[in-house]
């Protein structure tokens, strides 16, 4: 079956009523006919007939065991580090998203849990970094906000190898265009807030396993510690993973065209996306996504903070806003938004530089987001020509 069908067949019609959209259990308990006899649901942080749509719906289109929706994508995140017992090591992208970085390091780490940030751009760098005590290795690709890519098929084999679980935070690509489990990785995890609900209007997280006995894991810690996703929420995020394919494809597209003008523009140093043949690692990208993505960054040649920001104020179809994956374009100057609690060595080695802007390309006519950002460039370059290398 194609992905669009996948996904539309994969949410069932109501079986009670017919109902063809997905009805909202909003319930805590559910009334038994005698003790411990009931219809397969007895309450709701257990299970829930709404939540249960979304978690079988994810599950098929990640080509996995089982789903499991969360209250966040931090959430989704904490309930897969709950695997690991104390003592054993992580191996994480050094890229990683800010709130995993602090999840990690400043709650787990205290818990005895040790994290080795590396540069998994460069797959030779995770097979160094293993001893017999890592259990995880924790890979973003695209990573956020520079879009490194990492090679997915070769990290899992020495996952493989080494008998330690791989996760991938699939948030970026999206499974429309990046299916890690068919590259070999043993979880995925999501902040469905971003691409998969998709309209900015809430915030989720899943994870999906690939095996029946990661999967009574993870149900286990989810039903433990709590964290679920309330009906009406998975609802919101039914609606929206019904349009993933059409927007992620639209997404993509749009990204594209922008990350070619941004190429041309004199005042612009670096773009990051991995369509472009100058991205790193593109035939990397090509080989594991379908899409390239929605979320663009670019830096200035001359590193001025102030000038980005009078940039990303200066828009007016691009809202500067932290998030992404909307159909709503957002932009945003990292330095000062979403990494600000990043040390600014750490932030510069990365490539979070102070000028370093981060869209997040929406389902607007590129022509006019792409005219809106030739305007807010135009009238901060005009509200910095005193500074000699702005006119240059
Ligand atoms: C936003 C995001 C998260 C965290 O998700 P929340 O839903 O905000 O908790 C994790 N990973 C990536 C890559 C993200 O972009």
């Amino acid at each position: 079956m194609r992905e669009q069908t996948l996904i539309l067949n994969s949410i069932p019609v109501d079986e009670l009523t017919g109902s063809i959209a997905t009805p909202i259990y909003q319930t805590s308990t559910f009334v038994q006919d005698a003790p411990g006899v009931h219809k397969g649901y007895d309450y709701s942080r257990s299970n829930n007939p709404t939540r249960k749509v979304l978690e079988d719906c994810i599950a098929a289109l990640e080509n996995g065991h089982a789903g499991f929706a969360f209250a966040s994508g931090l959430a989704a995140i904490d309930s897969v580090v709950k695997l690991l017992e104390a003592g054993d090591e992580i191996i994480a992208v050094d890229d990683i998203y800010g709130g995993a970085f602090r999840l990690f390091t400043h709650v787990y780490q205290k818990f005895g849990i040790k994290i080795n940030y590396v540069d998994s751009t460069n797959a030779q760098n995770v097979a160094n970094a293993v001893t017999d005590k890592t259990k995880l290795i924790w890979i973003e690709s695209p990573t956020n906000p520079t879009l490194k890519v990492s090679d997915i098929r070769t990290i899992a084999k020495t996952a493989k190898e080494n008998n330690i679980l791989l996760c991938v935070d699939n948030t970026f690509a999206s499974p429309v265009s990046q299916k890690p489990i068919d590259l070999g990785a043993d979880i995925v995890i999501h902040s469905a807030t971003k691409y998969i609900a998709g309209h900015s209007d809430l915030i989720a997280g899943l994870v999906v396993t690939s095996t029946q006995e990661l999967s009574e894991k993870i149900k286990f810690i989810q039903n433990a510690s709590g964290a679920i996703l309330g009906p009406f929420d998975s609802w919101l995020v039914i609606r929206g993973i019904e349009t993933l394919t059409l927007r992620v494809k639209q997404h993509a597209e749009n990204a594209q065209k922008i990350a070619e003008f941004l190429q041309e523009e004199k005042l612009i140093k670096n773009v990051y996306y991995p369509g472009l043949k100058t991205h790193h690692n593109h035939e990397i990208a090509k080989s594991q996504q379908k899409y390239f993505g929605g979320v663009i960054a670019f830096d200035l040649v001359i590193d001025d903070k102030e000038l980005a920001s009078q940039i990303v104020s200066g828009t007016k179809l691009f809202k500067l806003a932290e998030s992404l994956g909307g159909i709503k374009s957002l932009c945003c100057l990292p330095c000062e938004m979403t990494h600000k609690s990043i040390p600014a060595e750490k932030r510069y080695s990365s490539g979070v530089t102070d000028s370093l802007i981060r869209l997040s390309v929406g389902l607007e006519d590129a022509d006019d987001l792409i005219d809106d950002l030739k305007q807010a460039i135009a009238t901060a370059v005009k509200a910095n020509a005193d500074k000699a290398s702005v006119t240059a």
